[in-house]
């Protein structure tokens, strides 16, 4: 008797013990393009169609390779539009009982699966740091600070070690890593991938099936095979990995991508391994000469924030999911989805987001995620949008980043200070200011940035958890400095700014 073998979206690597175990001759692929899973948040056009048309070429190379496959389209009347109704049809219509799949990245569809009969968990054996180990790093443990998880998992890995010890003496080259932008910036071209019959069919299909998502859908250059993936490492590495480094937090209006590798998409899709990316960049150190602050920075991505995030995810769930430590409630606001808002810089990565499904980390943390923090937008609301508009957004890595990182809402289990910022940082780290209906350097007024008095305003509301902090004593030492009358002006304006906000005019 065979066993079905459940792939799902983000499962699409042949190393998985999934693909490996399978038996060519009695056991099924099963792979389902279901309603209930491309909509439960209203995803970017540009993320369904990614996956549909990477799902529909991983299908291909499994029957190339020999592999029974049973692969349900998105318009195939018979479809059951759910996982659960797709596996149980198979498996009546296969007569198979066994059901395998590795374990899913979201706690919801784990739920679903593991309570199903004769359905088998297999471990995701792609990540380079397992559940159980990182929850037993994390007990006992007061703060789950990424630094000392991204240490231990450099050496576990063997990752820019030399002789047991960090290459060049340090862990941490982040402090050569925040420059801002400067004008005369090149950014290498980035590969464009030539649709082929499959991508044009999931193009028609997802413009057919989903008119009312968010997103543009054409163009549309993702690699959607393996082979196109590692040709995207390949270009990163020797065209871009170089610059990564010193450029890392900078933001330019008309570069969406700066130096940053696109690669999150592909390897949480299943495209690349995040270990093959990680020696990838170690080469380019050891052998090309790539420089470290580059290369040790992008390592910190992959082995040390994404394996962090990953594993406080399995560790906190199902109640993180939940938090709201800011007590935040205000509705996201309209100008998320349509980006019509006269703030420039939201206005920027929010055109970014729904033309390429992407922004870079800092437009993530500093500018969407910074306004989200700053107003008191409500946390669930705002995961529901970061999941829908990135093509790389899953839930295991997107809501530790949103709630964790970007809105404090998990209350300092992740990061010992708050990301908040207000204009003046934003106009250091990109051109965004020049170009604004607002003023970064006023806080009061007409023409005052929002940011400015949101931003003490925020301080303001959370005097008493923030005070103590010490990275933040400065900032409620010059919150005191202002005195009462300015302290008003600056609260009565933010007031403003949340006014216009709710009613679509900031
Ligand atoms: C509010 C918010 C939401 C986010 N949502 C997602 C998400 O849904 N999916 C996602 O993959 N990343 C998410 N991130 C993390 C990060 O912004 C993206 O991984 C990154 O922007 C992807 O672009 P890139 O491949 O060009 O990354 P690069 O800047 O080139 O970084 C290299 C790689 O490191 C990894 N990485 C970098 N930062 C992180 C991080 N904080 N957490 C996990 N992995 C990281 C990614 O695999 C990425 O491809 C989020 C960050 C924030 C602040
Ligand atoms: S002035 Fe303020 S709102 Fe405008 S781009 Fe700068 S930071 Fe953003």
């Amino acid at each position: 008797m065979g066993t079905l073998r459940l792939v799902l979206a983000d499962q699409l690597s042949a190393r998985l013990d999934i693909r490996t175990r399978a038996d060519k001759e009695t056991d099924v692929f099963l792979m389902a393009e279901v309603a209930e899973e491309a909509s439960y948040v209203r995803h970017h056009v540009k993320k369904i169609a990614f996956l549909f048309s990477a799902m529909r070429h991983y299908a291909e190379a499994l029957q190339q390779a020999g592999y029974r496959v049973r692969y349900v389209r998105f318009e195939d009347p018979e479809n059951t539009h759910s996982l659960k109704g797709e596996i149980e049809r198979a498996r009546t219509e296969l007569n198979l009982s066994e059901v395998q799949v590795t374990e899913p990245g979201e706690w919801r569809l784990k739920q679903v699966l593991a309570s199903m009969d004769e359905v088998t968990l297999l471990e995701d054996n792609r990540f380079l740091c397992s559940p159980q180990w990182f929850s037993r790093w994390a007990e006992g443990r007061k703060q789950l600070r990424m630094e000392y998880f991204y240490r231990e998992m450099r050496r576990a890995h063997g990752i820019l070690m030399d002789d047991g010890k960090p290459c060049g003496g340090e862990w941490n080259y982040d402090a050569e890593n925040r420059a801002p932008p400067r004008d005369g910036l090149v950014i290498p071209r980035r590969l464009s991938f030539r649709k082929d019959a499959i991508t044009r069919e999931v193009l028609d299909l997802v413009a057919r099936a989903f008119p009312d998502n968010p997103g543009q859908l054409e163009p549309f250059h993702f690699a959607v095979t393996r082979s196109q993936a590692l040709k995207e490492l390949d270009h990163f590495v020797a065209h871009i990995l170089p610059q990564f480094g010193t450029w890392q937090d900078a933001m330019l209006g008309r570069e969406p991508y700066m130096y940053h590798s696109l690669l999150s998409a592909y390897i949480n899709a299943g495209l690349l391994y995040p270990l093959e990316v990680c020696q990838a960049a170690e080469r380019a150190y050891r052998e090309d000469g790539a420089p470290l602050n580059a290369v040790e920075g992008f390592i910190r991505q992959v082995l040390g924030w994404r394996e962090y995030v990953r594993g406080l995810y399995w560790h906190s769930m199902p109640d993180y999911g939940a938090m709201n430590a800011l007590d935040a409630h205000e509705d996201l606001p309209w100008f998320y989805w349509s980006g019509d808002t006269q703030m420039n810089c939201v206005r920027t990565a929010v055109a970014h987001t729904l033309e390429h499904a992407y922004s870079h980390h800092i437009q993530r943390l500093m500018i969407t995620g910074n306004f989200a923090l700053l107003a008191g937008i409500d946390p669930k609301q705002v995961h529901e949008w970061y999941l829908a508009v990135y093509a790389d957004a899953y839930e295991w890595v997107e809501l530790p980043n949103t709630l964790g990182m970007a809105l404090h809402a998990d209350g300092g289990i992740m990061a010992s200070k708050p990301y908040a910022a207000s204009g003046a940082y934003i106009n250091r780290m990109s051109d965004y200011c020049k170009d604004c209906h607002y003023r970064f350097d006023v806080p009061v007024g007409e023409k005052a940035c929002p940011f400015n008095a949101l931003y003490w305003d925020f301080m303001a509301r959370h005097e008493e958890r923030f005070r103590k902090n010490p990275r933040l004593s400065y900032v409620y030492a010059n919150w005191a400095r202002m005195g009462d009358e300015r302290q008003m002006a600056l609260r009565l304006q933010a007031q403003a700014h949340l006014q216009a906000m709710r009613e679509g005019r900031l």
